[in-house]
């Protein structure tokens, strides 16, 4: 199922661990004129499988500030706090299958094992698993977190934006984490089981997700489910040149005067903002420029 069927789904995921600010907007207004360039649905969301790093009213904040932007979503939005049993139903497919282990190590002998091999973290977190409990836990472990049996090869997408990006999963992240070894859901199974589940065709997000996308293939994959098609927007930088977050300069954003939020978000896109100053009228002509570049015809030129 893609958009050539006409039946195109997006979705915006937030995690609910501040307000949006600049970056986020940019990954919502993208997802959302990506799906109604395709006159598809876009669907909300709230990726709260992380309570320590959430804060208190962030997903009404976000919500609120959606909503007087304008991006409106196709029905109520999704908690991911409320499907652990479809992660644990994953997983414990993944366990039949032989593609999941449990893995009694620490994160220290990890992150000493990387050290010793010279290697760098990969992203969202992850240290390059060296293998240890593949074939089976070590005498007297007991089972931490669960991990995915990463096949060797090198994954290849084919992204809307940044074209051809290639990854070695196995060899570049290993083995990855599923489930926690404090019992939290991983990012990765959460978001693909999701995106399976609520028949997502099109992911538009942040670039700084894209480390993780050959990984959410890879998954899909164990999974027997089908991936969806990516576009990876650029990030919003901080003051210190990385990626925008709350520690280096990230506020929240006056979502009460919506369009000097929407003209940065659409010039960060690389699209000269639409002059009208009233909002819906300027989401029209903003989902028109989108077409132009990213809709059903763009995408039929790619094929
Ligand atoms: N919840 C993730 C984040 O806020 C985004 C997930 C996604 O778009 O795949 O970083």
């Amino acid at each position: 199922m893609n958009a050539a069927d006409g039946r195109y789904v997006g979705r915006f995921a937030p995690s609910p661990t501040g307000p949006l600010h600049a970056g986020s907007v940019v990954a919502a207004l993208a997802s959302w004129l990506d799906a109604r360039a395709h006159a598809g649905r876009w669907l909300l969301r709230i990726e709260d499988i992380d309570p320590p790093r959430e804060q208190p009213g962030a997903t009404a904040a976000i919500i609120d500030t959606l909503t007087r932007l304008g991006l409106h979503a196709d029905g109520e939005p999704v908690f991911q706090s409320a499907r652990g049993a479809c992660y644990a139903a994953a997983l414990e497919t993944l366990v039949a299958r032989g593609l999941a282990y449990p893995c009694g190590c620490t994160r220290r002998e990890i992150a000493d094992s990387q050290q010793r091999a010279g290697q760098a973290a990969a992203r969202h977190g992850e240290l390059v698993y060296p293998g240890t409990c593949r074939d089976g836990l070590p005498e007297g472990r007991a089972p931490r977190a669960w991990r995915l049996r990463v096949p060797a090869g090198t994954v290849r997408i084919d992204d809307r934006l940044l074209g051809a990006v290639e990854q070695d999963v196995a060899a570049e992240v290993g083995d990855f984490v599923l489930r926690r070894a404090d019992g939290l859901w991983a990012y990765q199974l959460a978001v693909v089981v999701d995106d399976a589940a609520q028949g997502v065709t099109d992911v538009v997000r942040g670039a700084d997700l894209a480390g993780s996308t050959a990984r959410q293939v890879v998954l899909a994959d164990a999974l027997g489910v089908p991936s969806p098609r990516w576009l990876h927007v650029p990030v919003v930088a901080g003051e210190d040149g990385d990626k925008l977050s709350k520690q280096n300069g990230a506020t929240a954003i006056d979502a009460a005067r919506p369009l000097p939020v929407l003209d940065a978000a659409m010039r960060h896109l690389g699209f000269e903002p639409p002059a009208v100053r009233e909002r819906d009228p300027w989401l029209a002509e903003a989902i028109r420029r989108w077409a132009a570049r990213f809709g059903p015809q763009a995408d039929a030129r790619r094929r």
